[in-house]
């Protein structure tokens, strides 16, 4: 082995270990915030078309290290994931979502129904039927205030246990979104045969709409499977006036994107949609 190799192996090395302590001291600061409670929730709001008003929102987890800054979701759900600490977190965003709704839910002009991601880990569990029942014991929301998003991948990867775990879920009066739509592989059979209440296209296909004929036709004909299946449709990822305009033209029930809101805190929420459903 020569010198030259010798040193560019041991920088791999080096490299590898610095990731390793990296990550094992991401996951060190996931689990104590998870503990300590300092993980926060923001609220999108869903836009109906129609009237415009606002009657849902998905909840998103947001996690402020006190050193590091903010985390983003795609980088340590992951983390969550692979050090077993999934369960413990999607506990938590599930109650604080359903808390945070029912507190909206008491004003005449809120918004009455929270939509919380869930991962295909979570759903793959046995015991979360009960996390979901606890979460709206504990809470008193009603369960048809609760939607559940599970992305196209999570629902076909292990139907043994996914599929009586949404069927207990939906017999409970809950809703599922299948979210990211278009970018898995779907299968018809299981969208027909699952208890779904929507779909969520994703952004992607939204992004180039206006200037993409390609994009504009799948946007379309996902759109019409959706309400030829007799579900609700919702767009993500709106970022444009025009990119609404399409929307709405090609039929989609819901819209939801930087255009009409940002993710907000839950007491710029609250104003946000009393303003709005009071127009
Ligand atoms: P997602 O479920 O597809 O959520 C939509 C993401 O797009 C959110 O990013 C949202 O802030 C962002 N977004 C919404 N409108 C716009 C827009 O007009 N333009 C742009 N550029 N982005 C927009 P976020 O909050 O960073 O979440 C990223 C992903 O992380 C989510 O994708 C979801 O897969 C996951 N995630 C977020 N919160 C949770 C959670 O509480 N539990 C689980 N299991 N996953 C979560
Ligand atoms: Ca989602
Ligand atoms: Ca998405
Ligand atoms: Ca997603």
């Amino acid at each position: 082995v020569s010198a030259h190799n010798k040193s560019g192996f041991a920088l791999a090395n080096h490299e590898l270990n610095a990731a390793f302590v990296e990550r094992l001291d991401l996951e060190n600061r996931l689990r104590r915030a998870i503990h300590r409670g300092e993980l926060s929730v923001v609220y999108q709001p869903k836009i109906n078309l129609g009237r415009g008003q606002i009657s849902e929102a998905e909840a998103l987890v947001r996690w402020n290290d006190p050193d590091i800054g903010m985390i983003p979701p795609s980088r340590f759900i992951a983390i969550a994931e692979n050090a077993g600490l999934i369960g413990l977190l999607g506990a938590y965003i599930l109650t604080t979502a359903c808390q945070e709704a029912v507190s909206w839910g008491h004003d005449t002009r809120g918004a009455s129904t929270v939509a919380v991601n869930v991962s295909a880990i979570q759903l793959q569990d046995p015991g979360f039927p009960d996390t979901v029942r606890k979460a709206l014991a504990d809470t008193g929301l009603s369960p048809e205030n609760l939607i559940l998003e599970v992305t196209e991948s999570a629902v076909m990867d292990d139907t043994d246990i996914v599929l009586p775990n949404m069927r207990a879920i939906a017999t409970m009066g809950v809703r599922f979104a299948i979210d990211d739509f278009g970018t898995g592989y779907s299968n018809f059979d299981n969208l027909r045969r699952l208890p779904i209440h929507s779909l969520k296209i994703d952004k992607r296909f939204v992004d180039q709409i206006t200037e993409n004929q390609n994009d504009a036709r799948i946007c379309q004909a996902m759109i019409a499977l959706g309400r030829a299946l007799n579900l609700v449709v919702v767009a993500e990822g709106v970022e444009t006036h025009e990119q609404s305009l399409f929307l709405k033209a090609y039929g989609c029930d819901q819209l939801q994107g930087f255009y009409f809101s940002r993710p907000l805190n839950r007491v710029e929420f609250r104003e946000f949609v009393e303003a709005r459903n009071s127009q």
